[in-house]
């Protein structure tokens, strides 16, 4: 239809409604890089379950494009590449820009840490003729979907002289797996008459390990032949898991979903998805002028707390130290900074649709999302970003064809939650979330679509790159 043709009601709505455009509407060609980036996001995603996993695997490619290992106090001048190790659960990547830092610094943040059945410290015990190792579950999950799937062991062990020892099991395709039991259907009557919240309870999610006896002589033989299989991989004892840091993880490798290919299934997405592309966009740079840092931050599930958290004066520290070194003042460097809270959004989804406005929700496919607050009940706990810098940050987006869309995390009061961008914001730094839409976010295989991952790293590299 030519611009005749149209009515002037057509023309109006042109000019004036808002229409929100799919990634295949508005970047069509996009779709083999986002295929072909995807595949080694899904090698990221095999590589870094837990937040050491992902701490060491990061290391390794910020060290293969020439990032040295910072420590607080060290001289740093303009085009200094590093990566700061935070007790190995937590990662800062960041190249000193050409312009003066005190224009500020570029940050993006996203968390490394997913939900997960951590080892509790005194954990194994036998009944039933079988072997089980306690777990106290770690962020908001929903316990029944623990229960029947194949499970990993990861983390590690403080041996009693001191040493530490890694710890990964069920990795490997003939590597044994670990397992929560559930009741059958057929005896599920009490089950069936719970809340679905309290259908499987903490104290169940037990993770069936062995049911071999050492010998028929000895009292909790099975127990004790668990105790020497450990023992003798690990040169651990029963009295070691009380300096251990161990957590089972869904045994899932990352996985292509639908005949298209068009979406991935995987464990800990979130936050992965977001944590991926800040490495590669930062990764991508050679000579930024900004200042630009990338954070993998640790214990999002449970809060950010500890000091590998994003509450951490860590964060400051090497903000501070960096602009001491460059002879300027760290106030005015953080309060001219601007941030990404990088972090998923729940993605609309058909088979719930009663938990989202559809107005405000993310659309699988339709690009990144950006968040202006999160938090419950009457915006509570928000980070709320001003209008103006969703105006930067849109601008941004926009001139560097990002696709992306505005959301809100489900109905108003039918939930809700929050991320890094509060402790960040609170720093003076202008902060707004930003993330990957995801489908039955939480659960041990969650869903993203690779177009919206690839807009993400489009995202993290138009933000850096910005004047
Ligand atoms: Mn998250
Ligand atoms: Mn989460």
């Amino acid at each position: 239809m030519s611009e005749k043709e149209k009515s002037a009601g057509e023309l109006l709505k042109e000019k004036l409604v808002y229409k929100k455009k799919t990634a295949f509407e508005k970047c069509p060609d996009d779709k083999d890089a986002a295929y072909a980036y995807c595949e080694d996001y899904k090698k990221f995603l095999d590589n870094g379950k837990t937040e050491r996993d992902a701490t060491a695997y990061s290391i390794g490619l910020a060290k293969a494009h020439g990032f040295r290992e910072y420590k607080l106090g060290m001289k740093v001048k303009a085009g200094d590449k590093f990566y700061y190790d935070n007790r190995g659960k937590s990662l800062y990547l960041f190249i000193i820009g050409s312009e003066d830092i005190e224009n500020g610094i570029a940050i993006t943040a996203a968390h490394i840490d997913s939900p997960r059945l951590d080892i509790k410290a005194n954990p194994v015990y036998e009944a039933g003729g079988m072997a089980f190792i306690k777990t106290h579950y770690y962020g908001g999950i929903k316990k029944y979907q623990w229960t029947a799937i194949p499970l990993a062991l990861h983390g590690m062990v403080t041996l009693s002289d001191g040493k530490t020892v890694d710890v990964i099991i069920g990795e490997n395709d003939d590597d044994p797996l670990f397992y929560v039991n559930d009741i059958l259907p057929h005896l599920a009557k009490d089950q069936y008459q719970k809340h679905v919240g309290d259908a499987i309870e903490g104290e169940q999610l037990n993770l069936l390990s062995g049911s071999v006896p050492f010998d028929n002589e000895t009292s909790e033989a099975i127990k004790l032949n668990l105790l020497k299989l450990f023992n003798d991989k690990y040169g651990m004892t029963e009295y070691d898991f009380q300096a251990a840091e161990l957590s089972a993880v869904p045994a899932y490798k990352a996985r292509d979903i639908g005949l298209d290919r068009s979406l991935i299934a995987a464990y800990g997405h979130d936050d992965k998805v977001c944590a991926y592309p800040e490495i590669t966009a930062i990764l991508s740079l050679e000579h930024p002028k900004k200042t630009v840092m990338s954070i993998l931050a640790d214990k999002e599930e449970t809060g950010s707390n500890g000091n590998t958290g994003m509450k951490t004066s860590a964060f400051c520290d090497i903000i501070a130290d960096i602009s001491a070194s460059l002879g300027k003042n760290e106030r005015i460097v953080r309060s001219n900074s601007v941030c990404l809270s990088a972090d998923v959004a729940a993605a609309y989804d058909p088979n719930f649709a009663g938990a989202y406005e559809i107005n405000n929700s993310a659309l699988i496919n339709s690009g990144i999302a950006l968040c202006k607050y999160t938090g419950a009940r009457g915006k509570s706990d928000t980070n709320d970003a001003s209008g103006e810098y969703v105006g930067k940050i849109r601008k941004i987006f926009d001139d560097n064809n990002v696709v992306w869309q505005s959301c809100e995390l489900g109905k108003v009061d039918q939930g809700g939650g929050g991320t890094v961008a509060k402790y960040i914001s609170e720093k003076n730094i202008d902060t707004v979330d930003v993330g990957v839409p995801v489908i039955s976010m939480h659960a041990p295989y969650e869903v993203v679509s690779k177009l919206d991952v690839y807009n993400m790293h489009k995202a993290v590299v138009a933000f850096y790159t910005a004047e």
